[in-house]
């Protein structure tokens, strides 16, 4: 690795991002003998390893100690009980910081061994073939490159009514401010009820937090069924978070945010929701400014780059990968194109070609979806004239479900539940989905048995070993064939 100020002019492939699209494409190239070189401002790991998935499932992580603790300085749980629990937020802050810090120079340091090239700067395009950097040192670079691959990333969308920033009251803030926070907000009201205003406003919740949530939409989590997002409905009332949903942010006042709830409950009711911070989640914009894409030629699709499923832009040895590029913005999306990308630059015959993007709400309780979900499918094999055969199982009835929950009295429904969908004419799953606790890990099995074409028969029949969460998977199979020994 050569530190800013002694980089050569010209790379093979210049990486304009280091978030988990470009530092993996960096490793890969690296790893494939080509020459790299990847340039971001901030520290190795992009959104998701600075201000996002890392992040995050830290603060959520730390909420659930919390509140499990807290719980049992009410009544003891499972013969526990707690005399008294506090949290320090800037201590939790400090030890997430420490993680993301190692996770960061773990990233530099497999950049470092696959013999990529770091610059810490910023990058912006003269052509298709040439950058401009300014190192964060100050230093001006001009780097010519064989390839570019752009892997800029996502940020977060600002509503034009509700701008970042001090308010009377306390202030707007996005995730990434959230995610920084030295004390526990008294009021806290999230614009958004999608994956980030959901995990982190119920994180804010379990911490102390009084929580709103404002979706315009009718429901939470508007791409995913209302099955599977029932059991996190019932747990944000538990945990007394009030959800408005078909509600409408129309702007500030001095007290706090100022909304207009429609539909039959409430008419078209106006009111105020007093807060200390307004979190405003409603979804992130692909980075295109600031790289110099009015300097290059390149087709858009909509808002994002358009590439082929070999990460190619519609100019010659320009491609780009990750959020960017489109929906999913997940990272795991991200950085299987980073592998593609640098795959496809080194000549090999490889493409983006996923049957399925796993997706995780790291919610209470989890979900996860892989493949199609039930509607999906009913469209889309129905479309073939091909019937849809649905197995599910509880969770109520898992035994390491149970050993997991300390309240034995919640509903069966809550407990959550495990979904299977498959060809009714061969049996092929094309969707698997789950909610319940622990559910989150079960992506790689979920993930496993649709890019691999399991059949029901193949899950049913393989030994799941006991006691697990997993065995759900086993048994919602097997329901589906029709003979399911919990269920
Ligand atoms: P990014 O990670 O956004 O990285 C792009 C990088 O490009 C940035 O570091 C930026 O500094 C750099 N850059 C931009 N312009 C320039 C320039 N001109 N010159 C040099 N560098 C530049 N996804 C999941 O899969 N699971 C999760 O649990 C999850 N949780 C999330 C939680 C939060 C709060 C947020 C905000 C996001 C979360 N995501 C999650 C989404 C995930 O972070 C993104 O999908 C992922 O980071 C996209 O990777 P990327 O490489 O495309 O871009
Ligand atoms: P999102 O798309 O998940 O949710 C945004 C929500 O805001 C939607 O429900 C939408 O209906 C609602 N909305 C939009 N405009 C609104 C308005 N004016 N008033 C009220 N509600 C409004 O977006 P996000 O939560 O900001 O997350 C951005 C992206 O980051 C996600 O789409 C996902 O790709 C990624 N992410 C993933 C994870 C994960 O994988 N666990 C976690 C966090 C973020």
């Amino acid at each position: 690795m050569t530190e800013a100020g002694a980089e050569p002019t010209t790379t093979q492939v210049l990486i304009i991002g280091g978030g988990p699209g470009g530092y993996v494409a960096g490793i890969r190239a690296g790893q494939l003998g080509l020459d790299v070189t990847v340039v971001d401002a901030q520290p190795m790991g992009g959104t998701c390893l600075n201000v996002g998935c890392i992040p995050s499932k830290a603060i959520i992580h730390a909420a659930d100690e919390f509140a499990a603790a807290r719980a049992k300085t009410d009544k003891p749980e499972m013969g526990i009980s707690v005399a008294a629990v506090s949290i320090d937020l800037a201590a939790t802050m400090a030890w997430k910081d420490d993680i993301v810090g190692r996770l960061n120079d773990g990233v530099t340091g497999l950049l470092k061994r696959a013999g990529a090239r770091v610059i810490a700067g910023r990058a912006e395009l003269i052509d298709g073939k040439t950058a401009r950097v300014t190192t964060n040192d100050g230093e001006a670079l001009t780097i010519a490159a064989e390839h570019v691959v752009i892997a800029t990333g996502s940020a977060p969308i600002e509503l034009r009514h509700l701008p970042f920033g001090e308010t009377a009251f306390g202030a707007v803030i996005s995730s990434t401010e959230a995610l920084a926070l030295d004390h526990v907000p008294e009021r806290l009201v999230v614009v958004g009820g999608g994956y980030i205003g959901l995990e982190l406003g119920e994180a804010f919740a379990k911490l102390g937090s009084a929580v709103t949530v404002v979706e315009a939409e009718q429901q939470i989590l508007p791409l995913y069924d209302r099955r599977l997002t029932m059991p996190l409905g019932r747990k944000l009332k538990r945990l007394g978070v009030e959800v408005l949903t078909g509600a409408r942010a129309i702007g500030l006042d001095p007290t706090g945010l100022l909304v207009e709830v429609g539909g039959a409950d409430y008419g078209n009711e106006r009111r105020t929701l007093p807060a200390d911070r307004v979190l405003v989640t409603v979804g992130r914009r692909p980075v295109t400014d600031g790289w110099g894409l009015e300097n290059v030629s390149l087709t858009m699709n909509d808002r994002f780059v358009a590439i082929d499923e070999r990460c190619h832009t519609s100019m010659k040895n320009v491609w780009a990968i990750g959020d960017v590029t489109g929906e999913p913005m997940l990272a795991h999306r991200a950085m299987k194109q980073g592998e593609v990308v640098a795959e496809a630059i080194a000549g090999e015959p490889t493409v983006f070609d996923a049957r399925a993007i796993p997706a995780i709400v790291f919610t209470d309780p989890e979900i996860v979806s892989v493949g199609l979900g039930p509607d999906e499918a009913a469209d889309e094999l129905g479309s073939i004239g091909v019937e849809v055969v649905e197995g599910r199982f509880s969770l109520a009835a898992n035994g390491r479900s149970m050993t997991l929950r300390p309240d034995q009295n919640a509903s069966a429904a809550d407990a959550g539940f495990f979904r299977i969908l498959a060809r009714a004419d061969n049996h092929l799953v094309v969707g698997i989905q789950a909610v319940g606790q622990g559910v989150a890990e079960l992506a790689a099995a979920f993930g496993l048995a649709v890019e691999m074409g399991a059949r029901l028969e193949d899950i049913a029949d393989t030994i799941h070993a006991h006691p697990t969460v997993g065995e759900g998977l086993a048994e919602a199979s097997a329901a589906s064939l029709g003979h399911a020994i919990h269920g």
